[in-house]
């Protein structure tokens, strides 16, 4: 069962994948005739075979501490590696503030109208994308005025504040925004960032205190 499965993003090692109960023991193919206690499966990255690589195991051990369902499950997260979701990701963002761009100092411009941009030389996870969403973009959503006119600016701003909860999956209100903004804004608080992100945007961490 080796099918697949790209090289140890580390040593360059082969991994594969292990059929297993649903408990994560180890079972061969015949245990398929009759899988009693459920069937999973595992990655394992053999030691023996990359004696020097600091995320092999010994050969009867499992990878990490997840059992996946299907092949397909393992195989996609071994195989989806941080930086094609990180290119992805950004693509996404991209084509949400479409008109975006990445200029010569590594900026992603986001709007090029009003200079809404961030950073994105310090970035290496899908996670940091949206750190810096929430740092420097939940300004913009509620309280921006870059245009003469009051209308404009509540236009650019509900459109930024679309758009940033489109590149979220999430549904923020202005009330809420400001909120981020308050607590998280200018990445005044990067720890609460990372906090906020994990727990999937839990608007109580940014309310107490
Ligand atoms: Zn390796």
């Amino acid at each position: 069962m080796t099918e697949k499965l790209r090289p140890c993003p580390i040593c360059g090692g082969e991994a594969r994948l292990q059929l297993t109960d649903e408990e994560g023991n180890f079972k061969d193919e015949s245990y398929l005739e009759n899988p009693y206690s459920g069937v999973g499966y595992v990655l394992v990255h053999d030691i023996s075979d990359s004696e020097t690589c600091p995320i092999a195991t010994h050969c009867d051990e499992a990878l990490g501490t997840i059992i996946y369902a299907s092949k397909e499950a393992a195989i996609n997260t071994w195989n989806g590696r941080t930086e094609d979701n990180l290119t992805n990701y950004i693509f996404k963002v991209m084509n949400i503030f479409y008109g975006s761009f990445i200029n010569h100092n590594n900026e992603l411009i986001l709007v090029p109208k009003t200079n809404l941009y961030f950073y994105l030389g310090d970035v290496n996870t899908v996670d940091k994308v949206k750190y810096k969403l929430l740092e420097w973009c939940s300004r913009s959503c509620f309280k921006a005025m870059p245009y003469r006119y009051a209308k404009k600016n509540k236009e650019y701003q509900d459109d930024v504040l679309r758009k940033v909860n489109e590149c979220l999956d999430m549904e923020f209100t202005r009330e809420q925004m400001e909120l981020i903004y308050t607590k998280l804004g200018n990445c005044i608080n990067h720890e609460l960032t990372m906090k906020f992100v994990s727990s999937g945007y839990d608007m109580k961490l940014l309310e107490e205190r």
